[in-house]
């Protein structure tokens, strides 16, 4: 049973309630993928950093005032020293009920150590990035990620009785002709898999990521000269849409954050490592949570502060590839919001 808020629930000017929070807990990686990192990155100064206290103090907020699913994420989490202690502290919002759902995103390269005590932490699923099961492409497109890693990352998850979901970003002329492994793969290990759309953000050069852009409806299409797709009503209240493959009964997702907009039922906000609050994943406007926690110990002031950044909440983003030109691109990484 959740248990209702203390404090009353975080509702932006369109009238979405905020339930989910996205958390950045590092911008720094263990890999350099190429359309998330450049090779050499300047990362943040760590006094910029919320610490662990931090991120406890304001996700705890973020609860009280009515999230329900706190997801994890970076850079990688996993690299994040001490970011198990963090885990543990999260855990005990689910103890009270108050947290449905704690879970992270990952490269998947630090879970052979980190797996089992996820899970006794409460964590039930985990996201996994994978673009392809070619180590050669593997190591190609991560730059410094091995594919063996990964795969023994994903086994301990699985040992330790966590749900895998795989998130493969469709890459043309990198990925298409995977496809149907990249299904198969996932069937036959029981993995629900979602694809996701490149998007524009970060360094981009001056092709801005056209020439890597692969249209999930043209996947869709190819997908569907092999399995019969039956549309599925389910809805996270983000980019995801949702088909079964009639013949294997498999779950796909599809993130088209670019091709069909899904901005109306947004229920979340994402935190930076820095203390930062993204209201909505493609526009600049931003709220800083730091300065009230480092200001204050009161909790009174850091929610009124989360609450007048949520009233600035937008109705959308402008990303839009439409007529092969990008406009509403970011400057910002995705390692920076966390993706
Ligand atoms: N390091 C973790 C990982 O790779 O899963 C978590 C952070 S990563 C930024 C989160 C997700 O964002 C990954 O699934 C990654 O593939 C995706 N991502 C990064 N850059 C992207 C881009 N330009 N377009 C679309 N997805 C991107
Ligand atoms: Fe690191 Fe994830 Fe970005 Fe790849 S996508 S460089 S693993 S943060």
């Amino acid at each position: 049973m959740t248990m209702a808020p203390e404090t009353p629930a975080l509702i932006d000017p369109f009238a979405r309630a905020i339930s989910y929070l996205r958390v950045s807990v590092t911008d720094r990686c263990d890999f350099r993928c190429t359309y998330c990192m450049a090779e050499h990155m300047t990362f943040l100064p760590k006094a910029d950093l919320l610490t662990l206290e931090e991120l406890d103090r304001l996700c705890s907020a973020f609860v009280r005032m009515g999230v329900e699913k706190l997801r994890v994420t970076g850079g990688e989490p996993l690299v994040r020293r001490g970011i198990m202690t963090f885990f543990r502290a999260m855990s005990r919002h689910l103890g009270t009920g108050a947290l449905r759902e704690l879970t992270l995103t990952t490269n998947g390269s630090q879970l052979t150590r980190h797996a089992e005590e996820l899970a006794e932490c409460g964590v039930r699923r985990v996201n996994v990035s994978l673009d392809t099961l070619d180590p050669d492409k593997f190591a190609r497109v991560t730059r410094w990620g091995r594919l063996p890693q990964v795969l023994d990352g994903i086994r301990a998850a699985r040992a330790a009785g966590l749900r895998v979901k795989i998130n493969t970003v469709a890459l043309r002329g990198f990925n298409e002709d995977e496809l149907f492994r990249l299904v198969d793969w996932c069937g036959s290990e029981g993995h629900d898999l979602t694809f996701i759309e490149v998007m524009p953000m970060g360094e981009m050069g001056e092709d801005l990521r056209l020439d890597q852009y692969w249209s999930l409806e043209d996947l869709r299409t190819r997908l569907s000269e092999r399995f019969s797709l039956i549309e599925l009503a389910d809805r996270t209240g983000g980019p995801a849409r949702y088909v079964r493959l009639a013949q294997t009964g498999q779950r796909i997702g599809f993130i088209t954050p670019l091709s069909h907009n899904f901005c109306e039922s947004c229920n979340r906000v994402r935190l930076t490592c820095t203390g930062e609050l993204f209201m909505c994943l493609g526009q600049e406007d931003r709220a800083d949570l730091r300065a009230p926690l480092r200001r204050s110990s009161e909790d009174a002031v850091l929610e009124e502060a989360i609450r007048a950044a949520v009233s600035r909440k937008p109705r959308g983003h402008d990303f839009d590839y439409s007529r092969r030109a990008v406009s509403g691109q970011m400057s910002r990484h995705m390692s920076h919001t966390g993706g």
